[in-house]
């Protein structure tokens, strides 16, 4: 068994990541980080998207453990007084793991992938584009980006956008728009819309200083006319804490203060 760790650099990670290499020589593991077999991320959701898009090549090889750290956490399950539980579940092959396919989004002969959303932005010029839902026109759309988040990038920048929370036991796509304009000219949906795993959405115009955001990297589009997303093959599989509920999830990272 390979292990690794992804960890936020701070202070406070810095004990954990030294519990984790330690456990691992306990246990007989060795620590790897160019080829692992399990990749624990220590900080917060945007250290998954940081350990996802390194480990991108060998993403269905791997198992991720979350080990929470001072951050939002949303998904999440462990913290640091769990770690010799997961060692001796891993010893004993006995983790439970929930996969998750990533967004893929084409422009331009490029293909990125994304764990919680692909968006089209335009941050300095009205984005007018075509939408196309399995080649059936939608709406034209003018504003300034549109995004298509996954299951679990529903509780992210999606949910800033009013878009719906969805239960990581279903794969979706949704797709919402960023600030659109809403006149007596330009009109568009104006609300998400959930699709089914296999929709593919077609976005095409001319994009002048527009970028394609990927979780937390982006690239500039403007000299494709076109950004296709749908679902990848590819999988993040990801270890939970058995009998962890969404409920209790949403309820624990946007209802309850934390004081
Ligand atoms: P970041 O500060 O790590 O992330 C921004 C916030 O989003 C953090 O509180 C983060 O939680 C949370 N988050 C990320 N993924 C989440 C998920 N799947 N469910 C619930 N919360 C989640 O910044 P970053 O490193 O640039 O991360 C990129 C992500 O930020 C993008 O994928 C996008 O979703 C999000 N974002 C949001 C907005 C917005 O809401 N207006 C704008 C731009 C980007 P942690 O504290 O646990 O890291
Ligand atoms: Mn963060």
């Amino acid at each position: 068994m390979k292990v690794a760790v992804v960890e936020k650099k701070c202070k406070e990670s810095k004990p954990i990541y030294e519990k984790i290499k330690n456990l691992s020589n306990k246990y007989g593991f060795d620590y790897d980080e160019i080829n692992p077999d399990i990749v624990f991320f220590v900080g917060g959701d945007g250290t998954l998207l940081r350990a996802v898009n390194k480990y991108i090549n060998i993403i269905d090889r791997i198992e991720f453990i979350g080990i929470n750290e001072g951050e939002l956490g949303f998904l999440y399950d462990f913290e640091e007084n769990d770690l010799e539980n997961i060692f001796e579940c891993i010893k004993n092959q006995k983790l439970s793991v929930s996969s998750h396919r990533l967004l893929k989004g084409e422009f331009d002969g490029n293909v990125v992938y994304a764990l919680n959303e692909i968006r089209l932005e335009n941050p300095f010029y009205t984005l007018v584009c075509n939408a196309y839902i399995n080649d059936k026109f939608l709406e034209k759309f003018h504003g300034t980006g549109m995004l298509v988040c996954s299951t679990l990038g529903s509780s992210a920048y999606n949910k800033s956008l009013n878009g719906a929370l969805i239960d990581h036991s279903l794969e979706i796509l949704q797709l919402s728009e960023i600030a659109p304009i809403e006149n007596n000219v330009y009109r568009s949906l104006g609300s998400s819309l959930v699709l089914s795993n296999g929709s593919v959405i077609r976005l095409n115009g001319t994009f002048e200083k527009a970028i394609v955001g990927y979780d937390h990297l982006y690239t500039p589009i403007e000299k494709s006319e076109e950004l296709v997303i749908s679902l990848s093959d590819k999988k993040v599989n990801i270890v939970r804490k058995p009998n962890t509920d969404f409920i209790d999830k949403i309820s624990r990272s946007f209802v309850k203060w934390l004081i």
